[in-house]
């Protein structure tokens, strides 16, 4: 690529609030026939608030469940985290009389949850929050459904509260969609040619009925995943010959951006680092993949 034009193009994606950082990158975004896209915080807003908590009736009150919730999450920038614990909130201060609660030992396992020792009235407990079947497994009537405790566009997801390894509380989660997805989705695969692909963390049902929604077929769709998990896809689909763009917005999409052709990060209001990534797209909008994809095009035409 020539100096010139990868600077003038780079220039104008810039001024989009699109950075691409080099020629080299410009070469690989153009090339992009795969968009692997992480469906949290990249497809959805991440915008997510907590409609409802089913606490089991253990020994431990609610109130006092809440309060721990708050304190663990606390420590967490995870958008569940976040609205953990604003919805925890008056719990945390109207338990405060009952019990006195300290966290230890915090640590946050990437695409699973967090886990920690909490000192209630100076008795510890082990606690878990996160996804099922590594936060807690007991099946629960109402439970398994994802829409439940929608709101409008929203697409839910819940997060299990372990104590001492029993199940003590779900939480029900809504999310939304970005408004601008199913359109880019579209536009990438119809007037683009690319192959879509969803990958996530969250649970296969949650998948699916964003997947539905986006227009991306089920067989197009990789749930539950570890971030090694999202790695490995853009490895496979690279095996295969395919020139692989991946867009995420957090710290469990970082080895998948650095492994992809092309690692796009969301760069606005998430978690993400900004080093693991190629291009930043730093106005939030999906439709800045397909200007990169564009842009970049246009800058090798001119060159060749
Ligand atoms: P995605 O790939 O969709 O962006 P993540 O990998 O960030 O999702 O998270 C995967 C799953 O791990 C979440 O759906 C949630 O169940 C769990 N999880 C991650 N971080 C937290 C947290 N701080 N608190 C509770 N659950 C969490
Ligand atoms: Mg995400």
């Amino acid at each position: 690529a020539t100096p010139t034009a990868v600077m003038v193009g780079s220039g104008v994606a810039a001024a989009r609030g699109v950075l691409i950082k080099g020629g080299d990158i410009l070469e690989a975004t153009a090339g992009t026939d795969v968009v692997i896209m992480d469906k949290t915080g990249t497809m959805t807003k991440g915008d997510v608030a907590v409609t409802e908590v089913i606490t089991m009736g253990g020994q431990t009150s609610n109130q006092t469940l809440l309060a721990i919730a708050h304190e663990v999450e606390a420590m967490s920038s995870h958008p569940i985290a976040k609205a953990v614990v604003k919805h925890c909130a008056k719990a945390k201060e109207s338990n405060a009389a009952v019990a006195v609660i300290a966290v230890d030992d915090y640590e946050e396992v990437v695409g699973c949850g967090i886990q920690a020792t909490v000192v209630v009235n100076n008795v510890r407990h082990a606690v878990r929050m996160g996804k099922k079947g590594w936060a807690g497994s007991a099946e629960v009537g109402g439970g398994e459904n994802p829409q439940r405790g929608d709101v409008g566009s929203g697409y839910g997801t819940q997060i299990y509260l372990a104590l001492d390894q029993q199940l003590a509380a779900i939480f029900h989660l809504s999310d939304s969609l970005r408004e601008e997805t199913g359109s880019v989705i579209s536009y990438l695969v119809e007037a683009m040619g690319t192959d879509v692909y969803m990958c996530t963390g969250d649970q296969q049902a949650t998948a699916e009925a964003v997947a539905d929604a986006v227009g991306i077929p089920t067989s197009r769709v990789v749930a539950g995943c570890m971030p090694a998990d999202k790695q490995n896809l853009v490895n496979r689909l690279k095996e295969q010959g395919k020139r692989v763009m991946f867009v995420g917005d957090g710290v469990n999409d970082s080895v998948a951006l650095v492994s992809a052709h092309s690692g796009v990060g969301m760069g606005g209001g998430s978690e993400i680092a900004v080093d693991a990534c190629d291009v930043v797209l730093m106005k939030d909008n999906l439709w800045d993949v397909v200007v990169a994809i564009d842009l970049s095009q246009c800058v090798l035409r001119r060159i060749k």
